[in-house]
């Protein structure tokens, strides 16, 4: 386990709840008086990789770029022969139309 599962586990056994934000922080919440400021410190130290931990536990692949964490894009092929690249975990492998035929195609999913 990494340092980073690590205190991600501990803390959620002590009943934090820790999410990933779209700007790339990472959002905690917790019943008061439980965490310490060494945790938030930690929370800080370790903030790339406890971010990738928890983007990794929602299917997303992510990658280290020096201390700044990037989500993994893959790329998907429009029938219409356009590509185009996504980080939504849930999609990989699928044909899903690319932003043009969204339009087209008229609004269903
Ligand atoms: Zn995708
Ligand atoms: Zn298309």
């Amino acid at each position: 386990m990494t340092a980073a599962a690590q205190l991600v586990a501990t803390l959620r056994a002590a009943g934090v709840h820790l999410e990933p934000t779209a700007s790339g922080r990472v959002r905690y919440s917790a019943p008061r008086g439980v965490l310490t400021a060494e945790d938030v410190e930690a929370l800080r130290r370790h903030r790339a990789a406890v971010l990738a931990e928890l983007y990794d536990e929602r299917g997303y692949r992510t990658e280290l770029a020096g201390d700044t964490l990037i989500l993994v894009h893959h790329e998907h092929r429009c029938p219409c022969g356009r590509h185009f690249k996504c980080t939504a975990p849930t999609c990989a492998g699928r044909t899903i139309p690319c932003a043009v035929c969204r339009i087209e195609w008229g609004g269903g999913e």
